[in-house]
């Protein structure tokens, strides 16, 4: 028998070996502006941004500060049929034939080094796996600790350091292996999820809920009218944000948007595309550990009423490797069982009285 709050985390080592910086000498001349940017500010020691050290930092931090409840599980390579599902065949030779090599996949940001293929195939296994986890009743919740990360990738096209979108190769799955209808994914990483947005464009069986920096933040996509076409209109939701958007903003936005549209659909699975660049020490939002471990509180209050605690966490973002394994070990606690916040509620009580103290002394003055 699962315990109530068991959180299944998927890791595999396999997924450190996409690593461009190190196979690509020729790589930092050809580095895009955008991605520049992501790196200044950011006192890190890799050529590009999206390095194996992201999930060596969170698999420290996890050690370090342990958590109880969590069981750690490895990986799985996603089969040429589960790809498939979201992914053009053209679009999946080109990428198997870049086996072995080191190039760039496209003008902007997305590069491969030898062993990038298998890495992006683990990537989406281990999504994979980690829904298997929350189906099959293994774990209460799951979290693909996993890269290359996926959201940005499109149905025939690699983009902002994303190869196969994991994302939705894990909802797809979800639907043709597990018999699910209806299955929600919520990307609140910084960025705008516009493959992932792509995929489900014209589909009413999954609903996107996507808060993320607005336009022209990369990727611009993303525009609060964008909510999806044909049989899938009103399936895309869209909540672009302003750059320093923090906590309580989120949190209304989760409340007022998310919670309502939610009740309305139904989902029997809950995915989560995971990025932590929202948070103040990353991409100039302004999230906090709190605010993350709040909205967890919400998505896994949702995951309780509508489809018996199933929900899975898939990494995306977060370049920041302080912020980014800070803010995946505040999830896991909520996911574990931890009491979710109230950000920004601490010391609300203090000021009330305070201001009831000095009121009075103002009333006595004469
Ligand atoms: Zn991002």
């Amino acid at each position: 028998m699962i315990g109530e709050r068991s959180v299944a985390v998927f890791y595999d080592e396999r997924v450190l070996e996409h690593r461009p910086d190190a196979e690509s000498p020729f790589l930092p001349g050809r580095l895009d502006r955008r991605v520049r940017e992501i790196l200044s500010g950011l006192t890190i020691k890799w050529a590009y941004p999206e390095h194996p050290g992201r999930i060596t930092a969170i698999c420290d931090r996890l050690q370090q500060h342990p958590i109880a409840g969590l069981e750690f599980r490895s990986g799985a390579v996603a089969s040429r049929e589960q790809l498939a599902r979201v992914h053009g065949t053209s679009y999946l030779n080109r990428i198997d034939r870049l086996r072995g090599q080191s190039a760039w996949l496209d003008t902007d940001t997305t590069a491969v080094s030898p062993g990038s293929i298998e890495a992006a195939e683990v990537a989406a296994g281990t999504a994979v796996a980690a829904v298997d986890a929350v189906c099959n009743g293994e774990a209460r919740s799951s979290f693909a600790l996993t890269r290359p990360p996926g959201h940005h990738a499109e149905p025939v096209r690699a983009r902002g350091f994303c190869l196969f979108n994991n994302a939705a190769i894990a909802a797809t799955h979800a639907q043709a292996v597990h018999g699910l209808e209806r299955v929600l994914i919520i990307d609140w990483d910084a960025h705008h999820g516009n493959g992932t947005q792509d995929i489900f464009w014209a589909d009413p069986s999954v609903l996107f809920f996507d808060i993320h920096r607005g336009a022209p933040f990369y990727p611009g996509s993303g525009a609060l009218e964008d909510v999806g076409a044909g049989l899938g209109e009103g399936y895309t939701v869209n909540v672009p944000m302003p750059a320093g958007s923090g906590n309580l903003a989120y949190i209304k936005a989760f409340n007022e948007i998310l919670v309502p549209a939610v009740d309305a659909f139904r989902p029997e699975l809950i995915l989560v595309s995971a990025g932590f660049d929202a948070h103040r020490l990353d991409l100039a939002l302004n999230v906090s550990y709190e605010g993350f471990a709040a909205l967890t509180g919400i998505v896994q209050g949702l995951a309780d009423q509508h489809c018996p605690g199933r929900l899975a966490c898939i990494l995306e973002g977060g370049y920041h490797l302080e912020s980014l394994s800070g803010g995946v070990h505040a999830v896991l606690e909520v996911l574990a069982g931890g009491v979710p916040p109230e950000p920004g509620v601490t010391g609300l009580r203090e000021v009330e009285a305070a201001a009831e103290f000095h009121r009075s002394a103002f009333r006595d003055d004469p």
